[in-house]
């Protein structure tokens, strides 16, 4: 016997009748023995839908107020799925993040746990039910509701895992597991039996949103045993995330291919080049608590530079502004942005013992005459900035160039 959390996504609780099959498939592993916690999403679309209410009211909505309306699409799937599970007599309870309590941090919209009370769910458990947990939310110590950031139910279902110490942590959701990239994208993606923890972190930060990034990171710091599945499917083993390389299995160099449409680039032309320039451009844009991604700095000429940078899409318009708040102080020439980019990553353990890797990607983007903008390396990550017009077609010919249409 085991204890098992199941997060099922917003497009596996869609429905009344999507919602009966998550109950019968819960139902099925309760009648194996095993003792199960399921964490939901709200229903596919009703986060967006909550989030345009609410801009319908504020353009920037007020972020308590705005985590008071998103929480609300979960505590409706949760109460559904224990009504169906309770009609076909497995007993069952619901919580939201409060009455668990899933204590957080305060910072609304993105709010990280701190704290897990597993009391009342082993309580639960012990009397033979199931417990219905929702997704994406929980308190923080003043009492208000907090959200975790979007797809952050893959962080409640694995965090719950670490705090119960679950056997397993099973992600279901509408693909039947991570895949060499994005299978809306590329059809030829395959899908992986394993990959491991570390480029999964890495895919997941690098726009596959298949899994919140801070769920693989719970995972890693708390050892849990992760796995991505389908909620369509039957069977299938999915895609465990593991924390050693298999050795047995002669892996490709290239893993999987990530992408990302939510960046833009700031360009800040003609600064002054010495010392402390970063800091005067890069400073003012922490301090609006904007996140900062790639970052490149020309060698100097004349006595100038250019700056680039990336920043969330939604961010462009503060950063410019904050820029051209403090342009006389730095003494550039321009400050504009461009948010026609897109963020296209190639991810692998292999790169570390391979030579060759970044000329290969970037000859296979010369070949389609595909423009650069920005490069970024890491021990098993490329990185460059694209215009957003050529993401299919760089994604889809770097994973035939790296042969992951061939991997098993
Ligand atoms: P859920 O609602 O179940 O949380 P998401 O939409 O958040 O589902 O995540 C699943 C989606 O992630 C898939 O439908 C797929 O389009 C996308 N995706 C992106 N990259 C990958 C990848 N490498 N492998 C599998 N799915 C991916
Ligand atoms: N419902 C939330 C979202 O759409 C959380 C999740 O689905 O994981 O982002
Ligand atoms: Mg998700």
């Amino acid at each position: 016997m085991a204890l098992i959390v199941q997060k099922y996504g917003g497009t596996s609780v869609g429905t009344t009748d999507r919602i009966k099959n998550v109950a019968r498939r819960v139902a099925k592993h309760k009648a194996q023995g095993h003792d199960i916690v399921v964490v939901l999403s709200a229903m596919s679309g009703e986060t967006n839908r909550l989030i345009g209410l609410a801009k319908e009211m504020q353009v920037n909505p007020d972020p308590r107020e705005l985590d008071v309306i998103v929480s609300t699409g979960e505590q409706v799937t949760i109460g559904l799925l224990v009504m169906a599970l309770k009609d076909i007599g497995i007993d069952a309870i619901s919580y939201t993040g409060a009455q668990v309590k899933i204590l957080t941090d305060s910072a609304h919209t993105k709010a990280r746990i701190q704290h897990i009370d597993d009391a009342n769910m082993r309580a639960d458990l012990s009397a033979g039910k199931v417990v219905v947990v929702a997704g994406f939310q929980g308190v923080d110590p003043d009492g208000n509701i907090t959200t975790l950031g979007r797809g952050g139910s893959d962080t409640t279902g694995v965090a719950l895992a670490a705090a119960l110490k679950a056997d397993e942590c099973q992600i279901y959701t509408d693909v039947d597991g991570v895949y060499t990239t994005d299978p809306r994208v590329v059809p030829e993606a395959k899908k992986l039996t394993t990959i491991t923890f570390e480029e999964m972190l890495e895919m997941a930060s690098l726009g596959s949103k298949v899994l919140q990034i801070r769920s693989v990171e719970f995972a890693g710091k708390y050892n849990v045993k992760l796995r991505v599945l389908s909620s369509f499917q039957e069977e299938g083993e999915g895609t465990l995330i593991t924390f050693e390389e298999d050795s047995t299995v002669e892996k490709p160099v290239i893993s999987g291919i990530a992408f990302n449409r939510d960046e833009a680039r700031v360009n800040v032309i003609g600064v002054p080049d010495k010392p402390g320039i970063a800091y005067q451009i890069l400073g003012p844009v922490a301090d609006a608590n904007i996140d900062v991604d790639m970052i490149i700095q020309n060698v100097g000429q004349d006595g100038t530079t250019d700056f680039s940078f990336t920043v969330p899409k939604g961010e462009l318009a503060r950063t410019i502004k904050v820029l051209e708040g403090v342009q006389s102080h730095i003494g550039g020439q321009s400050v504009s942005g461009d948010d026609k980019i897109c963020k296209v990553s190639i991810v692998g353990v292999g790169m570390r013992s391979h030579v060759g890797v970044a000329s290969t990607m970037f000859r296979t983007l010369a070949e389609e005459g595909i423009n650069i903008q920005m490069i970024s390396t890491s021990e098993i990550k490329i990185s460059v900035v694209l215009d957003e017009k050529y993401l299919e077609l760089a994604v889809r010919v770097l994973h035939k160039a790296f042969g992951l249409d061939r991997t098993v």
